[in-house]
This record gives C-alpha cells, structure tokens and sequence, in this order.
C-alpha cells in the first residue's frame, strides 16, 4: 500500500510503502521520495525474512496501485516478488471506492455518503447463509425486522458479487447518480469526470475479486 503522506510530512513529494500481514501488524515499511520508486529492495528483504522465517509464503497481496496491466502481462506488484510465483495480486475495495467516488463535484453533497453506500453494496454482498442464520436467531421463524447494519457486520462475512454483477451493479449505480442534485441543484457527480473514471476503472473490477 503506497499513500501520500498527511500531516506534517503533507505537501513534500514523499511516500510511505508499508506492508502488513492479515493480522494488522505492519512488517516493514519504507519512505522515498517518489511513488513506487526504490520498492524493489523492500521486496527482496521481505521474501528473505520470510524464507529464514521458515514461513510460508503469503498467498494474497492488496495493493492500491500496480495491480494489472492491460496487456495481461505481470503487474509490477507482482514482479516485485520473484519468489512468490503463487502470489496472488488484488486491488484494495476501499482504495478502488475512494478511486470512484473521486467523481464527485464534492464530498460534502449531502448524496455523497449515499453514493458510497450505493458503490459499496454494489462490491459487496452478505453471506446468505449468514444472514439466514442471523435472522433466525433474532427473529425466530416469524417476524422479518429489518437488521442494523453493525449487527450484520459483527455476525456475516461479506462477499464479493463476482465480476458480471458488481459490472453490472456499479454501472447502474453510476447512472442512477449522474444528473442527480441537491435541493440548490448542484449534480452530486460531475459527469464528464465520471464517465472517465468509470471508462478507466472497469477493467480493475477483476482485480477486487
Ligand atoms: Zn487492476
């Protein structure tokens, strides 16, 4: 995961790279002073560590950058590790929603939230077997209450729709948002942005799977 730095650090032309493992820890992490630059010897100390470890290596990496190419040859993320040809390369939800949602005019339109909401569910969708479970135990066989959304995060994984549907999904979610105002009449999107995002963004769909 590369980011800008924020804070202090804002406005310098520097970098941070971390690299964390499933269970939140961060495991290294190097600044330089332009994206992507001088990550190849954080690669090599990492797949080492992990080899004197005598740990297996990981089998999934998210990125927020370098997940694919259009031609369909090897990422730069995953031509990073050599050594890790089982390695699989996908791109970070929240990176890829925060890429989409840069189509908005603001982020303080009061349909923003909405618009996110709508690009999320359009990503994700419940476990059924979960949600069945967790609406038997609270509303035994008869009752069909609606669930809060913290009580569906604390009791069912979430999934992602697979690549037909989330195409589908987010295209209509798009649409159904471009040309729509707040009550003065500003666009939530602005259109022309948007279009391009979205004509740039679909093809990475596949690398959030
Ligand atoms: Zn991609």
């Amino acid at each position: 995961v590369t980011r800008k730095l924020a804070g202090a650090d804002a406005g310098t032309t520097q970098w941070m790279t971390s690299v964390g493992n499933e269970r939140g820890q961060v495991l290294m992490s190097v600044l330089t002073a332009a994206e992507g630059y001088g990550l190849r010897d954080m690669a090599t100390g990492l797949q080492e560590r992990y080899r004197q470890a005598g740990q297996d290596p990981p089998s999934v990496l998210y990125v927020d950058r370098d997940c694919c190419r259009s031609d369909g040859g090897t990422c730069a993320a995953a031509a990073l590790f050599p050594e890790w040809p089982q390695l699989a390369v996908r791109l970070d939800v929240w990176h890829y929603i925060r890429r989409l949602a840069a189509g908005v005019t603001t982020e303080s339109h009061t349909l923003y939230s909405e618009f996110l909401c709508r690009l999320s569910r359009s990503i994700f969708e419940w476990d059924p077997e979960d949600f069945a479970r967790l609406d038997r135990a609270k509303n035994g066989e008869l009752s069909r209450r609606p669930i809060a959304f913290k009580e569906m995060a604390r009791h069912c994984r979430r999934r992602t729709r697979g690549v037909e549907a989330t195409e589908r999904l987010l295209d209509e979610t798009i649409k159904a948002f471009t040309g729509a105002t707040d009550m003065m009449g500003i666009p939530v999107l602005d259109s022309a942005r948007m279009r391009e995002i979205w004509r740039t963004q679909r093809r990475h769909i596949a690398c959030i799977q």
